[in-house]
């Protein structure tokens, strides 16, 4: 029997027109560096994307699925292109500006880019990448730069605040089916070519609702949002389209990254929650302790896409600010995990749950695979690689404009799991700990170490800012940990003191002997420990 219920199709577009109406008073917020920041309602961001859409449509031909690439720092006019594009059935595809330039290249022409959004501070990133971008026709320029360094390129160029200028401000949105492409992120490719990932509207719709569950992060619109995590970081971990959804004003920082403006715009701003990876959160917790500020207002902080370290959280609390740890990768939308005590514990009681990845919510199944191929217990002891399917994880990769629509890949099993490559545990009540990727796993003696333990060991002591752990080549062993450390300022501790102090928390045999002091840890595109070029660097002879 089927059901008697309406089949309307979950949409991006009705993201756009709810939110500009029924949250048409709450705002978007965009850093600028100078003394008042750029503030608009969600009313007037709503018709500045359906303006967008007109102008891409009417000016610049945008048709179908095509796909539109932003070039963009978190900012109002990146939240407007969120909502435009996938409204009027084309594909989003924000571009990590983080990434060496051959990756870019790489990656617009695989997704046939046509049209490319950019911010005019991007413009000499961008500028040189042109001649090599075979499918961009348009670039569209917004916010200060200079234009001069698009002089001659090959593609039109655009100023965003004249494209949208005297637009319609109503749109006749395509009735899109729901199981169509909204958006696309690539992974960072730390091996082999980068791989993309296609968001649907369904997946992106029910995602949104997922990040609004008070079991994730719950936010309402009396909230602001401090959105850290870029939005070329798996669609800045959903926060843009779930806020539009449900009125939560935001806080975008553009470039202003660094720890000194951060905290500035949270004194001033009083953000209630924000997000971003654990990198950030150790800068900014040095910045203030350096330079008192008041943090209070921040009262939860989404942290995740790397392991957080037990003592950044502890640091965190004793400012006033719950640091709450969630999982989650490119393919998963990025929604995995979080991790919320169950109800009814004591602060002494939440602690150990607070540390976990945290559980899955009911759009998530996950199971644990041992070597074998055989699914294990959630008994909090049994390790294996985590394997998740559900309604926003992926299922493939996507083959290029050029060729097959998916590409194959190893990263699903053969009943359509997606293997995560991350390694760990669950507890019989659903709690995640993950105890490395399966890449960054240190195989000693036919025993395994984790290096995430080893970390959050080491970090936890005072004299360490950040440390990471990698798996060098042992003759006896096969793999030893190497210990990499950055020292905080005026601090003394030596190796010597480091050991003992793991000797008390790390079994002996796990505890590393080499070591080295380093200026500061090398990381990726997205601000996580860059182990490979840890491993070269050792490689090359330069951490002896
Ligand atoms: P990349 O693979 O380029 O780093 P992703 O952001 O998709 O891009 O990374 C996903 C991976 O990040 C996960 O598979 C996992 O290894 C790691 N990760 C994300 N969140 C956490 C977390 N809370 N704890 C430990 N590892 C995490």
């Amino acid at each position: 029997m089927l059901s008697t219920m309406q089949d309307v199709p979950l949409t991006v577009t009705r993201i756009l027109t709810h939110g500009m109406t029924i949250h048409g008073r709450s705002q978007v917020t965009t850093w600028t560096g100078e003394a008042e920041p750029r503030r608009r309602t969600f009313a007037e961001t709503g018709e500045r994307a359906i303006r967008l859409a007109n102008a891409l449509r009417d000016e610049l031909g945008v048709d179908g699925d095509q796909r539109i690439a932003t070039l963009m720092w978190n900012n109002a006019e990146h939240v407007e292109a969120y909502l435009a594009i996938p409204s009027m059935g084309a594909v989003l595809h924000p571009l990590n500006l983080r990434l060496p330039p051959e990756q870019l290249v790489w990656i617009v022409n695989h997704a046939a880019d046509r049209v490319v959004v950019a911010d005019g501070s991007l413009l000499p990133l961008l500028a040189p990448l042109l001649p090599h971008l075979r499918t961009v026709e348009h670039v569209v320029v917004s916010g200060p730069g200079d234009r001069s360094l698009l002089d001659g390129c090959a593609p039109r160029v655009h100023e965003y605040e004249d494209l949208i200028a005297d637009r319609p401000t109503t749109y006749d949105w395509p009735e899109l089916d729901e199981r169509a492409a909204a958006a696309m992120c690539y992974t960072s490719g730390t091996t082999g070519d980068p791989k993309g990932v296609v968001y649907s509207h369904r997946s992106l719709y029910l995602h949104s609702m997922q990040v609004n569950m008070t079991e994730s992060m719950g936010l309402t619109d009396r909230d602001t949002t401090l959105v850290v995590v870029p939005q070329f970081h798996v669609m800045a971990w959903g926060v843009p389209h779930a806020t539009f959804m449900s009125g939560v004003n935001m806080l975008m920082p553009d470039r202003f990254l660094q720890p000194a403006p951060l905290a500035e715009m949270i004194e001033r701003e009083k953000p209630t929650h924000a997000a971003a990876v654990p990198t950030i959160w150790q800068g900014l917790l040095a910045e203030v302790t350096a330079r008192p500020r008041d943090l209070s207002s921040m009262a939860s902080v989404t942290i995740g896409g790397a392991a957080c370290p037990p003592a950044l959280m502890e640091a965190y609390d004793r400012l006033g600010v719950r640091l709450c740890h969630a999982w989650g990768m490119t393919e998963t939308s990025p929604l995995g995990t979080m991790a919320h005590p169950p109800a009814g514990l004591t602060p002494e009681e939440e602690w150990p749950y607070r540390v976990t990845q945290g559980r899955f919510p009911a759009g998530v199944e996950a199971r644990l695979v041992g070597s074998g191929g055989d699914v294990l217990a959630w008994d909090g002891e049994s390790a294996g690689e985590l394997e998740v399917r559900g309604n926003w994880i992926t299922g493939a990769y996507y083959g290029g404009a050029a060729g097959e629509d998916f590409r194959p890949d190893d990263k699903f099993s053969a009943d359509g799991w997606l293997r995560t490559g991350d390694i760990g545990v669950i507890s019989p009540d659903g709690y995640l700990t993950l105890t490395d990727r399966a890449k960054d796993v240190i195989k000693s003696g036919g025993e395994w170490i984790s290096s995430v333990e080893l970390e959050n060991a080491l970090m936890a002591h005072p004299d360490v800012a950040e440390a990471a752990v990698v798996a060098v080549p042992d003759d006896r062993w096969s793999e030893r940990p190497l210990a990499t450390v950055v020292l905080k300022e005026g601090a003394t501790a030596d190796y010597e003191e480091l050991r003992a102090f793991l000797a008390g928390k790390i079994a002996k045999w796990q505890l590393p002997e080499r070591w080295a002091t380093v200026p500061a840890v090398p990381k990726t595109s997205v601000g996580k420990f860059d182990k490979k070029v840890i491993r070269r660097q050792y490689a090359d002879g330069e951490l002896d």
